[in-house]
């Protein structure tokens, strides 16, 4: 898990806060439904404190136009009079049982009522007795009666119809302030729910974008990881390329059976190695005083063909000398006027001598003017592989020579005689060529010998050798016989010329100049056999023995002469 992401608040945090959210949302809708309905029981309550007010004060009223009635006959005597009083005490007394219903559950105010109630009582019996006393004196006197008892009476249901008022008005004033605070308090309690509505679903949806920049940040991370990875395959991917490469380069060059071929097969391999770095591979000359440019890869820039190994650091030190600014880096003087971004020259070391060396140049597209160490560990790769494959096939040409030449003269040795031999009859006889061969003794060698001293005598065989490589043809072959007997092979060549070829060899032996330790030997002389392919013979065998009796009849004829086979 990436190191962000356990900042996150947990899943079941964020789902519990989800499930907090949904419960204040319902809430915050039937809030207003509930607390509507709180509010309007409120309001209920002092209505109907205010109606119960109404209906005592109607009551009063009542009460009052039955006493004014009444007064109104007992002064008059007039009938009409008494209509107000019978609706006015209808009227209160309905009241009063209406009030009384409606108090019955309240006993302070039941208690007044009852009281209200027996006031009601004395003022009706005396306004029923006094209408009935007024009603009998009708017909006699016209005389008011006295009316103060009705008054007193009204008197004080007014201070009791009052003192209920005023109870009733304390009350109604009391559920109104109720009224009242409980609609402040549901105001708030939907500001407050509406507030945290709104923090909640803030935090949520802060939460949820974080989680989301998380992820995407988690996501972005997993991409570049999975970039690294693809690039980290395709460094493998190339790597193995490069070691199957150089693997395939180091067998083939094991198998190499010249110089020639050894750097054709390694330029190659280098120019598939480093594309687009130009380079050559420089190994040294037979003189060893020299290092000769042997292959080259893509465009270089310098054009050194030899150079002294002095001229290269790499040599010098036996050791990589890399140079990213030629400008503050010793450079190679190998290079001449060449200027590349940027190169190296590795040393190809074999048994801790340099035996070469690689040169690479930058290509211009190299970023940082620094060959990448991959690149350099595949140079330090290829130098070893060349350097062993070069040592090993200098190995393999030496012994090879050493198994064919002749250590004194340098020439053929028997055993080579014998293989080319069979091999250039073979190809005579299919082209139906003339093939000579000449069998050549040192005349009285061993009296030389006697004479001169045996190192005196090795110097003259090696001379006679020089001057043999020296004068025969290409296809020619001289290869040593044995002792101071040499053979010749002239592929292609009649007995007359061969026989020519001859006696231009004898003479020159003859006036061969060999010193030993400053004092000049006297000359040798030459006896040779000639026998020719197909003339006098079509096996090696034959015409060597055919070649050996000449020579054995030259030896008789006196020396120092040329003579052909017979037969
Ligand atoms: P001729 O052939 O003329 O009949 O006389 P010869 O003295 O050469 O006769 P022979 O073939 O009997 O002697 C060969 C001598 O050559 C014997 C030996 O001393 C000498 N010889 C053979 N091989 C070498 C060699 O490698 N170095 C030297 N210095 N002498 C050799
Ligand atoms: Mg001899
Ligand atoms: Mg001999």
């Amino acid at each position: 898990m990436p190191h962000s992401v356990k900042h996150l608040l947990p899943q079941r945090y964020l789902r519990l806060g989800l499930l907090l959210a949904m419960c204040l949302l319902v809430f915050t809708a039937l809030a207003p439904i509930m607390s509507a309905n709180w509010v309007e029981e409120a309001n209920l309550q002092q209505q109907e404190t205010r109606e119960r007010l109404d209906d005592l004060q109607q009551l009063l009223s009542g009460l009052k136009d039955a006493e004014t009635g009444t007064r109104g006959f007992l002064i008059t005597g007039r009938q009409e009079y008494l209509q107000p009083y019978y609706q006015g005490n209808e009227h209160a007394l309905l009241l009063l049982r209406q009030l009384r219903q409606d108090f019955r559950a309240e006993a302070e105010t039941s208690l007044r009522l009852q009281a209200i109630s027996k006031q009601i009582d004395l003022l009706h019996q005396y306004q029923s007795r006094a209408v009935e006393m007024r009603r009998q004196v009708n017909g006699g006197v016209d005389a008011p009666q006295d009316i103060s008892p009705g008054k007193l009476g009204m008197d004080r249901l007014r201070v009791s119809v009052a003192e209920l008022s005023s109870q009733l008005q304390a009350q109604q004033a009391v559920q109104y302030n109720e009224y009242q605070n409980r609609r402040r308090l549901v105001n708030l309690v939907v500001v407050l729910v509406a507030v945290m509505d709104a923090l909640l679903f803030g935090l949520l949806l802060w939460q949820m974008l974080r989680s989301m920049r998380e992820r995407l940040r988690a996501s972005m991370a997993l991409r570049e990881v999975s970039e690294r990875m693809q690039a980290g395959a395709l460094d493998l991917e190339e790597r193995n390329r490069q070691m199957a490469l150089l693997s395939r380069m180091s067998s083939a060059l094991q198998v190499c059976l010249d110089t020639a071929e050894f750097f054709e097969v390694a330029g190659k391999y280098a120019q598939q190695l480093f594309g687009q770095h130009a380079g050559a591979l420089y190994a040294y000359h037979p003189s060893r005083d020299l290092l000769e440019r042997m292959t080259a890869w893509g465009v270089l820039r310098s054009e050194t063909g030899l150079f002294e190994p002095h001229q290269c650091w790499a040599i010098r030190r036996g050791q990589p000398h890399q140079v990213n600014d030629l400008r503050q880096e010793p450079v190679c003087q190998h290079l001449g006027n060449a200027q590349p971004e940027a190169y190296l020259c590795l040393p190809l070391m074999a048994g801790g001598e340099p035996v070469g060396v690689l040169y690479l140049e930058a290509s211009a597209d190299l970023g940082e003017h620094s060959f990448p160490s991959a690149l350099r560990q595949v140079a330090n790769t290829l130098t070893e592989q060349v350097a062993l494959a070069l040592t090993n096939m200098n190995l393999r040409e030496n012994l090879r020579r050493q198994s064919i030449i002749d250590a004194l003269t340098g020439l053929y040795n028997r055993r080579f005689l014998d293989e080319t031999l069979a091999r250039e009859l073979i190809r005579a006889n299919r082209q139906g060529s003339t093939l000579s061969l000449v069998m050549l003794d040192v005349d009285h060698f061993k009296r030389f010998n006697d004479n001169h001293g045996h190192e005196a005598g090795d110097q003259v065989l090696r001379h006679i050798a020089q001057l043999l490589r020296k004068s025969l043809r290409g296809s020619d072959l001289a290869c040593r016989f044995g002792g101071e007997e040499l053979t010749l092979i002239m592929p292609e060549t009649s007995l007359e010329d061969a026989r020519a070829k001859c006696e231009a060899l004898r003479e020159q032996i003859a006036e061969l100049t060999v010193r030993v330790g400053g004092a000049v030997l006297p000359a040798v002389t030459v006896s040779m056999g000639l026998a020719a392919f197909p003339l006098h013979g079509e096996q090696a065998e034959t015409l060597i023995q055919q070649a050996d009796a000449a020579l054995y009849r030259a030896k008789h004829a006196g020396r120092n002469r040329v003579e052909l086979a017979q037969g």
